[in-house]
């Protein structure tokens, strides 16, 4: 590409399109939006000549496999490229076809999925594989009235797996590609605003390649990651910067607008990890759908007004599981974040005398060892309760992961250490010691 001031391509550089902006009579709605076909033509061209040159090679990439595409795309929602790359080699390790997905227990799904976090979007996929093999034989749909109507699949995998797998033309929509779009047409719409979503997804229909949609859709998105990033954007090297008007207009700082949003409220919660008399964990598992649907956890719950968080403990696990408990230990606290809440939870060592469990909320439960914790999925939180409560142990306790990643406790002489969780695995740290993982 040629390049000279502030990296203007040579024809931005002759003026042709701020004549071309000045001359608009696109059938464009929006008054800032204007695309005709030399400039949808050179955008494609510097967008897709800059991919070739430039984009990273993951794994998904290398196919066009749609069961492939469609676990990453599911993955990559909400969640960066590196967190995903490990989970996406175990995955499509432990189901290879769509048809051993559909074939899977759920349980062993979600198991693969923990740490990824958004469970909704592993439980919709099993399901959609379900159905596929119910209804189509096994074969993904690639039509976008049936491939659609999956569970999970919104407007954003549709167009991603049916331009990547098939090379359809439909336009991918996400975060990153409304930045571009937003910094270089200067659309003062918020993109976090759900109404705004028609106009970005317009320019981006008007944008795309039809000759080569899945390139096209690929590069726009990995300008957003790598070129026009939410922070100190690489104007200066981007191959955008001559159609680009928030450059050309030194407003880059301005855009993308969002509209703000509310602060993030933190809960008090008490949670009980309970032991009957033959040394068993009690764990529940969560109803299928809503926050971390179908995984398990101690039982508790919101700490009421008035309460201490000793009160709100018994009268937790007295709800929901019936049982009349003793607290034998404060084992501290721990803290995690949600996407929309965050909470500060109280954890206790209780005993109880009784197995005997009458559920109230929970779908399931099992008294499990310390050991057999881990083959059961679990929400981050549980995990850092089990971390918690082995910092306060007088033994070493090994628990050994699925995925051969464990969790290991040594005391150290001043017993300074602390235990944090990273992607769903255990690391431990030790006081001037450097760290473990298994
Ligand atoms: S010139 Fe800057 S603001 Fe415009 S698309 Fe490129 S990186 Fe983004």
């Amino acid at each position: 590409m040629l390049r000279n001031f502030r990296g203007r391509s040579e024809a931005g550089a002759r003026g042709e399109y701020p004549k071309l902006f000045r001359n608009y009579t696109d059938t464009a709605d929006h008054p800032k939006i204007m695309v005709n076909e030399n400039f949808q033509k050179d955008f494609c061209r510097h967008l897709i000549g800059w991919y070739h040159s430039a984009h990273r090679t993951l794994p998904w990439r290398e196919t066009r496999n749609p069961y492939f595409i469609w676990v990453s795309e599911a993955m990559l929602q909400q969640t960066q490229v590196q967190t995903v790359i490990p989970y996406y080699g175990r995955f499509i390790e432990t189901f290879p076809t769509l048809i051993r997905l559909a074939d899977a227990d759920i349980q062993d799904v979600l198991k693969i999925w923990e740490g990824l976090g958004y469970y909704s979007r592993a439980r919709h996929l099993y399901e959609a594989a379900r159905i596929v093999c119910r209804t189509y034989g096994g074969t993904i749909p690639d039509t976008w009235a049936s491939f659609r109507k999956l569970p999970g699949v919104g407007d954003y995998i549709a167009a991603a797996v049916l331009s990547f797998a098939f090379r359809q033309p439909h336009a991918v929509v996400d975060g990153n590609v409304k930045r571009v779009l937003a910094r270089i047409f200067e659309i003062d719409e918020p993109v976090n605003q759900l109404s705004a979503k028609p106009v970005y997804q317009s320019v981006a229909k008007r944008l795309l390649s039809l000759h080569e949609p899945d390139m096209f859709n690929q590069a726009v998105m990995e300008l957003g990651a790598l070129i026009c990033t939410p922070k100190n954007p690489g104007c200066e090297n981007c191959p955008m910067s001559s159609l680009c008007r928030s450059f050309q207009n030194r407003s880059v700082s301005q855009y993308p607008k969002r509209v703000e949003s509310r602060s993030v409220p933190t809960y008090a919660v008490s949670v009980g990890m309970v032991q009957n008399a033959q040394n068993r964990f009690l764990i529940t598992r969560r109803a299928a759908s809503g926050l971390l649907g179908g995984l398990w956890e101690f039982p508790g719950g919101k700490i009421q007004l008035n309460e201490t968080p000793e009160t709100a403990c018994l009268r937790e696990i007295r709800e929901e599981v019936n049982l009349k408990v003793r607290i034998v230990e404060n084992l501290g606290t721990i803290r995690h974040a949600y996407t929309h809440f965050r909470i500060i939870a109280s954890v206790f060592l209780a005993t109880a005398d009784s197995s005997e469990v009458v559920l109230n909320g929970p779908v399931d439960y099992q008294w499990v060892s310390l050991d057999q914790i881990s083959q059961y999925p679990l929400p981050k939180a549980t995990h850092k309760m089990v971390a918690l409560f082995l910092s306060k142990m007088p033994i070493p306790y090994v628990i050994r992961h699925e995925n051969h990643m464990a969790v290991q406790k040594c005391r150290n002489g001043s017993g300074s250490r602390a235990d944090t969780v990273h992607s769903g695995q255990f690391v431990s740290h030790q006081g001037g010691q450097g760290h473990q993982r298994r």
